[in-house]
């Protein structure tokens, strides 16, 4: 039975209640966060709370929360009480109960919730996958860690029922942007290693900025510089980032093998130094 947090109490996932008046429910009016532990610890956590606050900010949302200590303290709390040792913390803030209005309301509550997630069996990833490249429908604030993921939701399920892990997404000027759920890189003919920069048009990764730091401190450049169609198919190596699945190297591209389909050199080095990055926050 897992324990989840629900507006200041602690109770059994499936016992716990949302109104139909919420405003996430309603309008997609909401922020979320996906924290990863291992070992019953946060990895990553500091840019995890960066960020959802900055998502709170974006959006107007008061930082619900009595301090930022209360948020680790509940996260703690859960990981207490609940058996998984290495998961995914799930938190969401919507901007409460309330009548329904597009409008604020002027009264209402966040509703908070966070929850844990049990870690999938991901070892069927890790030879590399088949990603399919997709229009990018979203709107133009991808920044914000918003619970609206309607296009992202599409997107990935056209991405599986054509086999594919993952849907890459394209600017007007066929640029590509990120994918549903991750961040994308490639490796170009030149040895560059690209991706796309912060910006309103792709969602700022955990992962994705870790990995630019930890690669950097180890003499690695990777540029934040947007990469094309063009620069895609021609490629040499790609990869994806993202807290579920760390450094994920990609092998197919619209059905199309990437060079010999094997994972690329300057792939197999960046998730090295990225897991070797995590394990010593284990310490
Ligand atoms: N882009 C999108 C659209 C995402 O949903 C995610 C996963 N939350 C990412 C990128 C990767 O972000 P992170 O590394 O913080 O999980």
């Amino acid at each position: 039975m897992t324990i989840c947090y629900i507006n200041g109490k602690y109770m059994p996932k499936i016992e716990s209640k949302i109104s139909i008046e919420d405003r996430g429910l309603n309008f997609s009016d909401g922020i979320y966060e996906v924290i990863r532990f291992k070992n019953k610890k946060l990895l990553n956590y500091k840019d995890h709370q960066i960020r959802l606050e900055r998502s709170l900010h974006e959006i107007k949302i008061n930082f619900p929360f009595a301090s930022k200590k209360s948020v680790k303290i509940i996260i703690s709390n859960l990981l207490k009480i609940n058996s998984y040792e290495n998961g995914f913390v799930y938190l969401q803030i919507t901007r409460g109960t309330a009548t329904r209005n597009h409008l604020f309301p002027k009264f209402s509550k966040p509703n908070v919730i966070l929850s844990l997630y049990p870690e999938p069996n991901l070892s069927n990833l890790s030879k590399g996958v088949s990603i399919i490249l997709t229009d990018d429908m979203r709107w133009k604030r991808c920044d914000i860690k918003s619970v609206s993921l309607l296009p992202n939701v599409l997107g990935k399920q056209f991405a599986h029922e054509n086999g594919c892990y993952e849907s890459w997404q394209m600017d007007k000027e066929q640029y590509i942007t990120e994918g549903t759920t991750s961040n994308a890189f490639i490796v170009s003919g030149a040895g560059k290693i690209k991706t796309h920069p912060l910006n309103n048009k792709i969602l700022g990764g955990v992962t994705r900025n870790t990995l630019i730091r930890v690669a950097k401190k180890k003499k690695i450049r990777i540029e934040e510089k947007a990469f094309s169609l063009k620069e895609l198919i021609n490629c040499e190596e790609a990869f994806l980032t993202s807290t579920t699945v760390g450094v994920l190297p990609v092998t197919k591209i619209n059905n199309k093998k990437i060079k010999s389909g094997k994972i690329g050199n300057k792939t197999k080095i960046l998730i090295e130094i990225y897991n070797e990055f995590l394990k010593n926050q284990l310490i």
